[in-house]
């Protein structure tokens, strides 16, 4: 029996430890004669005509602290469900769905690309329309090179990844998705599709609604830069901008948690020496103070999906909100 990487091991423990936890394996991944499972489990209402809120996390190996990031969510849920009557009740107005470890084996490689050497953030079908940024936009010129987009097509993650969040769209009255990385930047970034495009997604106005509630509900977390993420730098194959590509679908909005890894290698920069250090904190009070830091967002999701705010704009502000959007994002 092969040992599974640490958290992996925990998610297996936690399915096996609380009953309530809908599992399903979306993918075995083979490496080296073992089988790596892609997991994901949920919880809460059933039924089509409820909002959802999907955690995802380690679709990129080496970004550790973002699956540690949903992984603690998910075992504080658990925990507190045994006793939070307000969570309970919660739980029954909304459903969770967590896929924290989408790239088991690069989790085990410490690597950021799959087993076969692809970034599964640039493997979606869907190519850039506009001029993408050389090497980090994705590229087929070499699986040595990082980036590499692949060969053989969609690789099995991707696909249980889109497959997943396709049936969740369709079971679900809308969706919200949060998809945590690491490893971009100073500060912490809210990044939304299109990476590949200078169009809108078309729930653009209820992204912005969902920033501008967040600033007044919780003033002092304002640590997020919100934007597209074609204004920061431009990819082919992301998953998302796949996801979010079909028209009409006002219903979706996938959020990336990109965590500013740079700030935690500027106070310790002998963790440039360490591949891993350059996309988690090292020291340990340095990533508690990460874990700690995206509970607020993250339960703030939940509290706006179960309000149905969303779901419920009226035309006059939807308008307001997208064109303040549309001022700020893609004025030229
Ligand atoms: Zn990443």
């Amino acid at each position: 029996m092969e040992t599974l990487p640490t958290e992996l091991q925990t998610l297996v423990d936690l399915i096996e430890r609380y009953p309530q936890l809908h599992a399903r394996t979306l993918a075995k991944v083979e490496f080296k004669n073992y089988r790596y499972p892609v997991i994901s489990v949920e919880l809460g209402a059933k039924g089509c005509d409820v909002p959802c809120v999907l955690f995802v996390g380690g679709v990129h190996g080496v970004e550790v602290i973002g699956i540690q990031v949903i992984m603690a969510l998910l075992e504080s849920i658990l925990s507190r469900l045994e006793w939070d009557s307000q969570l309970q009740l919660l739980l029954t107005k909304i459903k969770l769905a967590f896929v924290p470890i989408v790239n088991p084996v690069g989790l085990l490689n410490g690597t950021r690309c799959n087993g076969q050497r692809v970034d599964l953030m640039r493997n979606a079908p869907i190519e850039a329309e506009t001029k993408v940024t050389f090497l980090v936009g994705g590229q087929k010129l070499s699986s040595h090179l990082p980036w590499y987009r692949g060969h053989q097509g969609v690789e099995q993650e991707t696909q249980a990844l889109i497959q997943y969040v396709e049936q969740l769209k369709t079971n679900s009255s809308s969706l919200i998705s949060l998809d945590a990385h690491s490893g971009f930047g100073m500060t912490d970034h809210i990044w939304f599709p299109f990476a590949g495009s200078n169009r809108q997604i078309q729930s653009l106005g209820q992204i912005h609604y969902l920033e501008q509630l967040y600033h007044a509900s919780y003033p002092h977390h304002r640590h997020y830069s919100f934007s597209p993420q074609s204004l920061i730098y431009r990819t082919h194959g992301d998953i998302w901008d796949y996801l979010a590509t079909p028209k009409n679908d006002k219903s979706f909005l996938p959020l990336t948690l990109e965590m500013g890894s740079w700030s935690w290698v500027k106070k310790n920069p002998r963790q440039v020496f360490n591949f891993a250090g350059l996309f988690n904190p090292q020291k340990q009070h340095r990533q508690v103070r990460t874990l700690r830091k995206h509970t607020v967002l993250m339960h703030f999701l939940m509290d706006l999906a179960a309000s149905r705010e969303l779901e419920n704009m009226n035309l006059e502000l939807l308008l307001k909100q997208n064109s303040a959007a549309l001022n700020r994002w893609f004025r030229c």
